[in-house]
């Protein structure tokens, strides 16, 4: 009698784990099924909008870098993955321009993304290179770039697909950009979120430096917030994977602590907001050239 109740309890711890393991299993998979579900089969609607790329002219020391990023083909590679990833009702422009400031901004289905913007991450991220960058510091530049191309799409979905936002939408664009990486599939992307957190940061120690007062009334969030929340979501999407260089960044411990629950909901929401316009994973996405590949 003692012997069978032992058995009978170990059939059911054997259970218990089994079904404890599935449903954590489930959770983990939880958002790509969400992702296949939206379904609109490819073909099942009229060809509708596309991301589209424009290199706009560039004069002087601009014109290096309208070369580079044309022949690295940065607005390409973010419009194909863009266009793998969400259908769109109507056409939006990726273009980089020189703009006399620096700057990136959307406006009326057009990304405007400054030549002077990347010459200041480059400024950044290599500030003391004299002269020509090395590849490394190229690759640096154009994977921060990418990610803000990326936030700007953002920006571009919530008009174009009409998204509902609370709160202050530039932090909802970094989420998404967080989000697309994450969710698109392709790994290496995720160093296109570091590079960007690595640009806030060096923007944020770049301001406490300065005496101007402190922009509270902006529609972003401060330099040094951006930086703690990049950090925070990329830390929350992949926290083995992460966790080291998140912490040598220096992310508190106790936010460090709220960033899985971060990244869920957010990604969560981004499922269920962009629903209806999802395409199924990996579709027409080109491999990346192996040359582009972030440095390790
Ligand atoms: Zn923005």
């Amino acid at each position: 009698m003692l012997g069978s109740g032992r058995a009978l309890w170990r059939v059911m711890a054997v259970l218990l784990m089994g079904l404890l393991f599935s449903a954590s299993f489930l959770l983990r998979t939880r958002r790509h099924a969400a992702r296949s579900l939206p379904a609109v089969a490819a073909g099942a609607r009229a060809p509708a909008g596309r991301f589209r790329v424009e290199y706009g002219p560039a004069a002087g020391d601009l014109e290096a870098w309208r070369a580079r990023l044309r022949r690295d083909r940065v607005l390409e590679r973010a419009a194909d993955r863009l266009n793998a990833f969400v259908f769109l009702p109507q056409d939006v422009t990726l273009a980089f321009n020189e703009c006399g400031d620096d700057d990136a901004y959307y406006r009326k289905r057009r990304v405007t993304f400054c030549y002077e913007e990347v010459a200041d991450y480059a400024e950044l991220l290599a500030p003391a290179a004299s002269g020509r960058l090395s590849e490394r510091s190229t690759r640096r530049v154009e994977a921060a770039t990418s990610f803000f191309l990326f936030h700007e799409a953002g920006h571009a979905l919530v008009d174009v697909l009409r998204i509902p936002v609370t709160g202050k939408e530039e932090d909802a664009v970094d989420q998404f950009a967080i989000y697309f990486l994450e969710e698109s599939g392709a790994p290496d992307m995720r160093e296109d979120a570091l590079r960007a957190a690595e640009v806030m940061g060096r923007l944020a120690r770049a301001d406490s430096a300065d005496d101007e007062q402190t922009p509270v009334w902006d529609v972003h969030s401060l330099d040094a917030q951006r930086h703690a929340n990049l950090l925070c979501w990329i830390y929350g999407a992949d926290p083995r994977a992460f966790g080291e260089v998140v912490r040598r960044a220096g992310l508190p411990r106790e936010r460090r602590s709220t960033c899985g629950e971060e990244y869920t909901q957010l990604a969560s929401s981004w499922d269920e907001l962009l629903a209806r316009s999802l395409k199924e994973p990996a579709a027409d996405v080109e491999p990346q050239p192996r040359a582009l590949r972030p440095a390790r």
